[in-house]
């Protein structure tokens, strides 16, 4: 059977799924071999969280806003679908963190939030005088950091160790954990920060990092990479560019692309080809490219591997909300930088917040971040809240919610008029928690699946949320299956 035959499903339509379908189609080359792909998309929607709707006169993001620039999968498929001419770099730089009662200027010497100098740290005031004096204990005597039998350890507990629990709730925990929606408390550093599993044990952490950072193979951060840098991109007319220009580069390759249609089980044939029961019906196929939540791809896996489907089982995911709002010109000072993050537990300022933290998680000053936002007479910000184990946002409706969260707001930076508009975007369960020991089972995921004929995984639940990450992970897995059905990318003419 030559490969242009065969007929090959990717369950789930987000990018990660889509990337996937377009590696599948031949990539940047069309492939005229390339096999029949449908992509099946239980929502009425492709892009899951990449998402733009028109709000205050221009478009705007209400799931992820950009994407990072130092790994090059996302910006590389926007020029190959013909959007990169629409990609549009961060316009400023810097950000705060609302410590001690106030905005206080992240320091420049940080890796992910972890300080890799002591005075930048200690003059930004974030940490206070016991955290900044228990920070240069690891310039004088530092202490020897002790790994567990995974080789893997709580983020948190290994910083907090060396260099102290302030570091971590003022600044790991604000920047790592609001990337995952989750908390450093057990979250996989080899996961997400694997930098800190290389240095070595004994001897100052701060300086292991700088060096790592100076003498580091690609790929180690530069010293002073933190919330923005390096470089992010947006798209001019939000992230919904990239996926509509899927949606019409794959639409013009032939592909199927079927939004509205879950799949609900999966079958063996007796010929080893696959079936997919969906909503609309059963779906033969020769091969198979799993790119939905985990939970689901447990429950289309549980008949065929169940130990694979335990592993997907035990990936929690961590719910948030984006309230997005508009101010009149002038109504809002705001700070250096593209936005601010709040430590988890922090104390609302608001007088009638009784004893409650606040629900802000993170602010960005959204024109600020992407001058193409511009336009006179507003101002764009956008407010994050809930993450794993909060689900606080969850109770309030949304013009309770975007009150709160404007009250809060007007607690942090200075406002003197109430937004003339704002709205509310939820995303239930969407950011996988990387807790302590997740490579190991992901590891565990991906050798059972190589066990299953012709199929594959990808997306956000495995080796990185980020959206470059998981278009990365949908591209791999289209290689994998492409191998697997015979002929391969290698075998191309
Ligand atoms: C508010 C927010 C802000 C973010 N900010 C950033 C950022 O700034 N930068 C960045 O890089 N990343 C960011 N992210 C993370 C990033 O957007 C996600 O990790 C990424 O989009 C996940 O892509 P995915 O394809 O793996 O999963 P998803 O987008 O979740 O795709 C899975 C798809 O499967 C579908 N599905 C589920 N069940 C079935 C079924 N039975 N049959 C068929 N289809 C099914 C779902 O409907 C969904 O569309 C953010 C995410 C959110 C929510």
């Amino acid at each position: 059977m030559s490969r242009s035959e065969h007929h090959v499903v990717v369950v789930g339509g987000g990018i990660a799924g889509l990337a996937a379908a377009w590696e599948l189609s031949g990539g940047a080359d069309p492939d005229p071999d390339a096999p029949r792909v449908t992509v099946l998309e239980s929502s009425r929607r492709l892009g899951g969280p990449l998402y733009s709707v028109p709000f205050a006169g221009r478009v705007v993001d209400v799931g992820p806003d950009g994407f990072l620039g130092r790994r090059p999968e996302a910006a590389e498929l926007c020029r190959e679908i013909g959007v990169g001419d629409r990609l549009r770099a961060i316009g400023a730089s810097g950000a705060s963190v609302y410590a001690r009662g106030k905005l206080r200027a992240l320091p420049t010497a940080l890796l992910l939030g972890v300080p890799t100098r002591w005075w930048p740290t200690a003059r930004s005031g974030i940490l206070g005088p016991a955290g900044s004096l228990r920070l240069l204990v690891d310039a004088v005597v530092p202490r020897t950091d002790r790994r567990g039998p995974l080789g893997d350890r709580a983020l948190g507990p290994l910083v907090a160790r060396r260099l102290g629990r302030r570091v971590v709730a003022a600044l790991v925990d604000p920047l790592v954990g609001g990337i995952h929606a989750g908390s450093v408390t057990d979250m996989s550093t080899a996961a997400v920060l694997p930098q800190l599993l290389a240095v070595p044990r004994r001897g100052s952490l701060m300086r292991a990092l700088r060096r790592a950072a100076t003498s580091g193979p690609e790929g180690s951060l530069p010293e002073g990479a933190g919330l923005v840098a390096p470089a992010f991109w947006s798209l001019d007319g939000g992230m919904s560019v990239l996926i509509d220009g899927l949606e019409a580069a794959l639409g013009s390759r032939g592909v199927a692309l079927r939004s509205g249609v879950a799949a609900e089980a999966l079958r063996r044939d007796g010929g080893g080809d696959w079936t997919v029961t969906t909503s609309a019906g059963p779906l033969r196929a020769d091969g198979l490219v799993l790119a939905t939540p985990a939970p689901v791809v447990a429950q289309l896996l549980e008949p065929h591997d169940p130990d694979a489907a335990a592993l997907e089982r035990t990936v929690e995911y961590g719910s948030v909300a984006v309230v997005t709002l508009a101010y009149p010109d002038g109504a809002v000072s705001l700070p250096p930088g593209t936005g601010f993050l709040v430590a988890r537990g922090t104390r609302s300022p608001l007088p009638d917040a009784g004893h409650d933290d606040l629900l802000v998680t993170a602010g960005t000053f959204l024109d600020v971040k992407w001058p193409h936002l511009r336009r006179d007479g507003t101002v764009l910000l956008r407010a994050s809240v809930g993450r794993f184990g909060d689900r606080r946002a969850e109770r309030l409706g949304d013009d309770e919610l975007s009150a709160r969260v404007a009250a809060e707001l007007g607690a942090i930076l200075s406002v003197t008029a109430p937004p003339s508009a704002t709205m509310v975007t939820r995303w239930p369960a969407i950011f996988p928690q990387y807790k302590v020991g997740h490579l190991l089972r992901v590891s565990g995921i991906e050798a059972a699946v190589r066990r299953l004929p012709a199929l594959a995984v990808a997306g956000s639940p495995y080796r990185g949320v980020g959206i470059p990450a998981c278009v990365g992970s949908g591209r791999a897995a289209a290689r994998d299956l492409l191998e697997s059905l015979g002929g391969g990318l290698l075998a191309r003419p």
